[in-house]
C-alpha cells in the first residue's frame, strides 16, 4: 500500500477552520498548522469556541483527515540563556496545550541548538527540557522531535542524537519524530535511491525505533547532499529528485505515517506539488 495521508501545512491566515477546507480543496488529507505565530513567543491559549470550530471543521471534513502543529520557531531547550531556556519549555507546554484543546495529536519541534555547549550538555538539557515538558502539559499531544539539516549548530541532524535524546528520556510514549526529507538529505543521507532509503530506515530502526516515526515532512532541497543548509524546494525540483519521492510514497513500513509538504508558496503551488506526490503513489485508490 502507499501512503494514506498526503497534505500540507497550511496558511493560518484565515482561521484555522479554513485551513482544513483550503486543504480539502487541493485534495489534501494530512494537515499541518501553526497554531499561534511561529516568530512570537506569546502564543495565547485557544478558546473553547475556537478549539469547538476547529475540530467541527476537521470532523465536517469529507474524509479523516490527519493534523499536525509546528511550534514557534524560537524554541531552543539548551539555549545559553536561562530565560531563553525557560521561554521554550513554556512555549511547548502552550504548545500540547493547545494541541489536546484543538484535537491535534502530535506537536513538531526543533528542540534546539547546543550553542557552544559540548553534545553531552546539550542532550543533557534538551532531555531536562523534554521531561519538564511532558509533565506538565495536559492531555494526550506526543512532543516530536524534527530531523534537521544541522544548520549553525542544531541538533539533530544525526539519527543517533535523536535515538540518544530519545533512550535518555526513558523514550516517553509522547515522545515522536517528525522526519524531514529535506534536512535529513542536507544533513548527508543520500535518499535518491532505494537502497539510501533503506539504510536510513535501518539506522532509524535501530537507533531510534520505527514505531517512533510520526510524521514525514515532505520537501525536495534546493541545497546538494551535506551542504547542512536547510532550503526547501518543490518536489522533483530540488537536488533530491523525484526518485526519492516515488519510492517514500510507496514504502510498505510508512504507509500509516502522514506526510505533509513544507513547500515553497503555499497559497500557489501546494495543490501542483500535492498532485505531483499523489501521482506518484503506485496502486492506491
Ligand atoms: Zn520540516
Ligand atoms: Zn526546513
Amino acid at each position: 500500500m502507499a501512503a494514506k495521508f498526503l497534505g500540507a501545512h497550511m496558511p493560518t491566515g484565515k482561521g484555522l477552520p479554513k485551513s482544513v477546507s483550503a486543504l480539502r480543496e487541493i485534495g489534501g488529507n494530512a494537515l499541518q498548522v501553526f497554531t499561534s505565530n511561529p516568530r512570537s513567543w506569546s502564543g495565547k491559549p485557544v478558546s473553547p469556541e475556537a478549539a469547538e470550530a476547529f475540530r467541527a471543521a476537521v470532523a465536517g471534513a469529507d474524509v479523516e483527515v490527519a493534523l499536525a502543529s509546528h511550534d514557534t520557531y524560537l524554541v531552543n531547550l539548551c539555549a545559553e540563556s536561562e530565560e531563553i531556556v525557560a521561554k521554550s519549555r513554556a512555549a511547548l507546554i502552550e504548545e500540547l496545550t493547545r494541541c489536546d484543546a484543538l484535537g491535534i495529536p502530535v506537536a513538531v519541534s526543533h528542540i534546539g541548538a547546543r550553542m557552544s555547549r559540548s553534545d553531552e550538555e546539550a542532550e543533557a538539557l534538551a532531555v531536562e527540557g523534554i521531561l519538564h515538558v511532558l509533565d506538565r502539559a495536559p492531555g494526550s499531544a506526543c512532543l516530536l522531535m524534527e530531523t534537521t539539516a544541522g544548520q549553525g549548530s542544531s541538533l539533530n541532524a544525526d539519527l543517533g542524537q535523536i535515538g540518544r535524546i530519545m533512550k535518555a528520556a526513558g523514550g516517553p510514549e509522547r515522545l515522536g519524530v517528525c522526519l524531514d526529507t529535506c534536512h535529513v538529505f542536507a544533513a548527508g543521507y543520500d535518499i535518491r535511491t532505494e537502497a539510501g532509503w533503506r539504510s536510513l530506515l535501518d539506522e532509524f530502526e535501530s537507533e531510534i525505533g520505527l514505531d517512533r516515526l510520526r510524521l514525514i515532512h515532505v520537501n525536495d532541497s534546493q541545497k546538494p547532499l551535506g551542504s547542512r543548509k536547510d532550503r526547501h524546494a518543490h518536489i522533483g525540483q530540488g537536488e533530491i529528485g523525484m526518485e526519492c519521492f516515488e519510492i517514500l510514497v510507496n514504502l510498505v513500513e510508512l504507509e500509516n505515517v502522514p506526510m505533509t509538504l513544507e513547500t515553497p508558496d503555499a497559497e500557489t503551488s501546494h495543490g501542483a506539488n500535492l498532485a505531483t506526490l499523489q501521482g506518484l503513489r503506485r496502486g492506491s485508490a
